[in-house]
């Protein structure tokens, strides 16, 4: 039997199964990954990205809101695995779905907002640190033409896209949603995930530990390899949109 079909038949079997997802499923999208071969990391140092350096010096931050406006990431349109899941959880084969990802493509998709578990949060959103005043971050990134480092408009304060920098916590309610979703799941489906960031890949691992099965669809080796029950080496779109297929007919 090919991996997909034993995922289905694996999956068929299962009524909580949790689904979570990393950059590759993204990619489909032109969104980089961070650690494969033109990851971002290849070309940006990551120390770059600490909210300390952040927070003390305007010139990071500048660069930062530049870099967000040429990578064109928010305006990515979701790809046939982000469809795939949505249309896997209108049919109720989705108890959760957690995400490492900030670009919001799962709810452009059209899963709710509040259905989709984001660990690390999404850029789409701006909040300013002093105020907590959120703002569209779009809307900020129209501002650049006359500010390097856009204020507050409320406040005057320093803004920060709603995702998390190196050396902050893990938001605090989603990582608790994430954990209990984790703890009764009975399956897992890890996607474009090379499931090696913690705390993040403890979600999963919570998941195969209590005794259950790991579905892995990643181009590449992951760090979970030897824990699976079937490894499928393709991308998210052709591995979903099989699976979805299956799982949704009749
Ligand atoms: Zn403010």
């Amino acid at each position: 039997m090919n991996p997909i079909d034993e995922a289905i038949s694996l999956l068929r079997q299962r009524r909580r199964v949790l689904v979570f997802t990393g950059a590759g499923i993204s990619t489909e999208s032109g969104i980089p990954d961070f650690r494969g071969p033109d990851g971002v990391w290849t070309r940006v140092d990551p120390a770059e990205f600490t909210i300390d350096r952040y927070l003390a010096n305007a010139e990071t931050r500048s660069r930062s809101w530049q870099m967000r406006r040429d990578s064109g990431a928010l305006l990515a349109e979701p790809n046939p695995g982000h469809h795939a899941i949505t249309r896997l959880w209108k049919a109720g084969r989705v108890h959760g779905l957690v995400t490492q990802n900030i670009d919001g493509l799962h709810q452009r998709a059209g899963m709710p907002d509040d259905a989709v578990i984001e660990l690390h949060g999404n850029a789409n959103r701006t909040i300013c640190v002093a105020c907590a005043t959120r703002s569209d971050t779009l809307d900020v990134l129209a501002r650049l033409d006359e500010h390097d480092d856009p204020p507050c408009p409320e406040c005057g304060g320093i803004l920060k896209v709603d995702v998390v920098f190196f050396g902050e916590m893990l938001p605090e309610a989603a990582t608790r949603r994430a954990f209990d979703l984790a703890a009764s799941a009975d399956a897992v489906v890890a996607v474009g995930s090379t499931l090696s960031v913690y705390p993040a890949a403890h979600v999963p691992l919570d998941v195969v530990r209590a005794g259950n099965p790991l579905v892995i669809i990643n181009r590449g080796e992951t760090e979970f390899d030897s824990l699976a029950s079937v490894r499928i080496d393709a991308g998210a779109g052709e591995a979903l949109g099989a699976i979805a297929d299956a799982l949704t007919a009749g």
